[in-house]
């Protein structure tokens, strides 16, 4: 069988904003005075917006193969994601067999280490990449999860992220994890606070509904420490999750070996690559690794971050995304659970997260989603949706 080459590859932003989850107008659970690095700032506390949360938005890229197939994938990373692959990535891609995605995604990264290695460009290198999995897997006229390794479990089972997990156990959901309102800056008042907003929900969803928390590096070392403590102690917390900035590896295994046996130290949302996650499992900084598959490298990374965490006995829990982490999640012995963002602004309902930008993405009823079989990650653009191209090559 002959194998197709790449003949072009576009990459796109979505004209007048949209398609990004952080980009939210109004009151919205998602930018509710959520704790954050920025946090110790007055002025930037309210919402993450004050400090640009959302300034990148959204990068769509596309490989046409010279058999007219097209993949396509969505990210974050916008216009200056949008230029690293037009001026630099596209070289790697065009021309080359749509079957070679380890040979693509290796000069993509080399070439890129001396103004890359984590953050946006690696960030940008996973829309490629998981652009080139969805032409691969249409070619092939099957799932990306095929491609994978197949399905080791019937259906996938999700915990849901917002603000009211007790609507989420109602909606079959497996748990609940809430983001954290006030940082370290707040003091005891503040603390006492958080810990108040946790019981209240630990009073609503019953002793046994798994409840989480996500910190969004917003905290030190001896803050989570009380934190944890407490939250585990008084209201069963399952975990803290992303207490500390993703550079403070040293932070993380201290704190691990502070917080109580049974509760769960989970992060890695903002790590990148398996170097990255290889300092998380080696320092032995956590029980739960949660890679995001359009920022930590793409699904052909994740494969190799995952086998790492395999080996060191830590699950791995993808950070929300969607398609992209379901065809992942569904192949892997060690990833047990998915997570749900919700992204109603209550949220009492679940709605998709990539809404309006994505036709066909599945969402899970009574916290359970079973995958089908449309070729690729089985999602289309909405042509409703006005992509601009803002560089060429
Ligand atoms: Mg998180």
């Amino acid at each position: 069988m002959s194998v197709p080459t790449i003949r072009e590859v576009r990459a796109f932003v979505v004209r007048g904003g949209g398609g990004d989850y952080h980009d939210q107008q109004g009151s919205h659970w998602i930018d509710d005075h959520i704790a954050t690095p920025m946090s110790k700032y007055p002025n930037y506390r309210q919402s993450r917006r004050t400090f640009g949360i959302n300034v990148l938005g959204t990068l769509v890229v596309e490989v046409e193969a010279s058999d007219g197939t097209v993949g396509f994938a969505v990210t974050t990373g916008g216009e200056p994601a949008a230029w690293i692959v037009e001026k630099h990535l596209a070289r790697f891609i065009e021309g080359a067999k749509i079957t070679d995605i380890e040979l693509m995604w290796d000069q993509m990264y080399r070439s890129t280490l001396y103004y890359g290695r984590k953050g946006l460009v690696v960030n940008t290198i996973s829309g490629v990449d998981l652009a080139l999995w969805d032409l691969l897997a249409k070619w092939r006229k099957e799932p990306v999860y095929n491609l994978l390794g197949g399905a080791v479990r019937d259906e996938l089972q999700f915990y849901a992220t917002g603000a009211r997990p007790d609507l989420a156990k109602e909606m079959g959901f497996i748990g609940g994890k809430m983001a954290l309102h006030h940082g370290p800056a707040e003091g005891e008042e503040g603390l006492r606070k958080n810990l108040d907003i946790l019981n209240d929900m630990r009073n609503k969803v019953g002793k046994d509904f798994w409840l989480m928390q996500d910190c969004w590096m917003a905290l030190d070392v001896e803050y989570a420490t009380r934190f944890s403590n407490i939250a585990w102690n008084e209201m069963g917390l399952k975990w803290t999750e992303e207490a500390l900035p993703p550079d403070d590896y040293w932070g993380y295994a201290q704190l691990k070996k502070n917080a109580p046996k049974g509760h769960l130290i989970t992060t890695g949302e903002h790590e990148a690559t398996r170097w990255g996650f290889k300092m998380l499992l080696d320092m032995e900084c956590c029980d739960i690794i949660q890679p995001d598959v359009g920022w930590c490298g793409g699904i052909t990374e994740l494969i190799k971050i995952t086998a790492l965490a395999d080996a060191a006995g830590v699950l791995v829990v993808p950070h929300g995304s969607s398609v992209y982490s379901y065809h992942f999640v569904i192949t892997r012995h060690n990833s047990p659970f998915a997570e749900f963002l919700m992204m109603h602004p209550v949220p009492d309902q679940v709605v998709p997260m990539f809404t309006p930008l994505l036709l066909d993405e599945p969402v899970p009823v009574n916290g359970r989603l079973k995958l089908d079989d449309k070729p690729g990650f089985g999602v289309r653009l909405n042509p409703e949706c006005k992509l601009s191209r803002p560089y060429t090559h």
